[in-house]
Order: structure tokens, then C-alpha cells, then sequence
């Protein structure tokens, strides 16, 4: 049976109740985080609570919990629910008005909710037993907030069905300008003669703790180049290369795009390198 966490206490999940007037069900007011734990090991705590913090802050809702109690209630989960590899979402919403009305709403107590879900096994660098990811593209047009994550998800579920009701695992998105921007739920790469590339940090993009990781790792412990500017689409189609990121994929390479093949249509060998680097020092954050 799976333990969660509601406002301050843990129980079983069919006793979480949440009121349907919550402005996080009838808005989408809220933001979230997914913090992946292996073996019981948290990676990228830190800037995860950073950025869901950055988040709220954003958004106007005044909530606050320090690391420490982030800590106490990712970990109790993590005891609670016993699984190797797991996925803590946390969620926080403006919480349950009286009304359903735009404004934010004043003396209301968010909602705060976590839960735990199981997670594929941390990805080994290995090409023989990597998930070799196929994609669709499609035109990206959710919000211009998109540094955001907000829980108002509608544009990224729509667009990861569009890849995934042709029988594709993920959908990369382009801007009006044939700009790559990102995945439904990744950040996106593409690697030319060497070179990992990918866009810059802006309103269009999630700033992904996997990227902010791996970028550091790349930076840190490798020669490996890294260029953060914008990737017109016909750069993508002609890369050697293309890689997703999220908390949950880890690095995962793309070997086909719209039927097409990148590259030689095998997992490349800057995959291996940057998973072996990954796999290495992720633990440090
Ligand atoms: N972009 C989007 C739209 C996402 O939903 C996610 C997370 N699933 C990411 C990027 C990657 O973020 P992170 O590495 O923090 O999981």
C-alpha cells in the first residue's frame, strides 16, 4: 500500500483527500518537483527545492519550508514506501477557496502533497542495455512561461501524446522560428562533430536539474565542449546525436526522429561517455 503525505501527515493514499474547490484541480494552480531516490539516496535534493522554491515564488504563494523539513518528509516517504528506485513528487497548490475565483486568494493554506512512484533502475552506461528512444516532433505551443513548473500540465500531456499515440516514447518541440526548444517532459541535445549542444535557459525551456547536472558534471570532470545556444530543427535532423534529460530518464538517447534515423541510427559514443560520467558523480548533488 503506498504512504503519502497531506498537509503536515502521513497515511495511506485512498485516505488523502484533497477538496474538489482546490484552485490546484480547477486551475492548475500550483507547482510541483519529482526528486528521483536510488537505493534510498536522493539526487539533485538541493537545487530540487531550490527550484520548486523559485517556483512558488514566482507564482505568489507564500510557502516556505526549509530543506531540512523537505528532507524529513522525502526521506519518511522513502522508509514508508520501501521501493529501491522512486520517484517523490511534491506538490503545492494555492489551496481550497470557498469560491472559484481568478484572484489569488488571501488566508487560505496551501495544499501540500507528496507522493512516491516507482522508477525505472538508475540507466548503466551501456549501449546494449540503454533504451534506445524514438520521437516524434511537433510544434511547441504551451505558455511562454515554460521556465514555470507549474502543475498546469495540458500543453505538455498534449504534446506527449502526440508522439505517444504514433508509438513514439517522447515528443521534441519547436518554436514558430524552427527553434528546438525541449521534450513534452525532458530537455533536449543534439551532438555535431563533438560538441553536445542545447538551448539556452529561457521562458521557453524547464530549467531541468538533470541539464544543470549534467552540464556541471561535463564541465567539471570532462573535456567534453558544450555550446548553450539555440538548435534550428535542421540541425537536429543532421546531428551525430541527440539526447533527452529528466530526473527519471537520466541521459537518454534518441536513434530515430519522425521515422528518420539520427546519425548512424545506433547509440553514440558521447551517450557513453556523458552516462559514465553521470552515473559517476550524480551521487554529489
Ligand atoms: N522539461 C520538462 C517540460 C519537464 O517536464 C521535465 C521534467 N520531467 C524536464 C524538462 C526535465 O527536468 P528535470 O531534469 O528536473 O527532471
Amino acid at each position: 500500500m503506498s504512504i503519502v503525505f497531506l498537509n503536515g501527515d502521513f497515511m495511506p493514499m485512498e485516505d488523502a483527500k484533497i477538496s474538489p474547490m482546490d484552485r490546484g484541480f480547477l486551475f492548475g494552480d500550483g507547482i510541483y518537483e519529482v526528486i528521483p531516490s536510488y537505493d534510498a539516496h536522493l539526487i539533485g535534493f538541493a537545487p530540487h527545492i531550490e527550484r520548486m522554491n523559485q517556483g512558488l515564488k514566482l507564482i505568489g504563494i507564500d510557502f516556505k519550508w526549509d530543506k531540512t523539513k523537505w528532507s524529513e518528509v522525502c526521506n519518511t516517504l522513502i522508509k514508508k514506501n520501501g521501493a529501491a528506485n522512486l520517484g517523490i513528487y511534491l506538490h503545492i497548490s494555492r489551496g481550497a477557496d470557498s469560491k472559484r475565483f481568478h484572484a489569488y486568494t488571501e488566508n487560505v493554506p496551501p495544499t501540500v502533497f507528496a507522493f512516491t512512484f516507482a522508477i525505472p533502475a538508475a540507466n548503466l552506461a551501456d549501449k546494449s542495455t540503454a533504451k534506445a528512444y524514438k520521437v516524434s516532433t511537433t510544434e511547441d505551443l504551451r505558455w511562454q512561461r515554460c521556465n514555470i513548473k507549474s502543475t498546469a500540465l495540458l500543453g505538455n500531456v498534449m504534446h506527449f501524446q502526440h508522439g505517444f499515440s504514433r508509438g513514439y516514447n517522447e515528443t521534441i518541440l519547436f518554436n514558430s522560428n524552427n527553434e528546438m526548444t525541449e521534450g513534452s517532459a525532458c530537455n533536449a541535445y543534439i551532438v555535431k562533430d563533438g560538441v553536445v549542444i542545447t538551448p539556452p535557459l529561457d521562458n521557453q525551456i524547464l530549467p531541468g536539474i538533470t541539464r544543470f547536472m549534467l552540464l556541471d558534471i561535463l564541465d567539471k570532470h570532462s573535456d567534453i565542449k558544450v555550446e548553450q545556444r539555440i538548435v534550428k530543427m535542421d540541425e537536429l535532423f543532421a546531428a551525430d546525436e541527440v539526447w533527452l534529460t529528466s530526473s527519471s530518464k537520466e541521459i537518454a538517447p534518441v536513434v530515430q526522429i519522425d521515422g528518420k534515423p539520427v546519425g548512424d541510427g545506433e547509440i553514440g559514443d558521447l551517450w557513453l561517455a556523458a552516462q559514465t560520467l553521470y552515473s559517476a558523480y550524480k551521487a554529489d548533488y
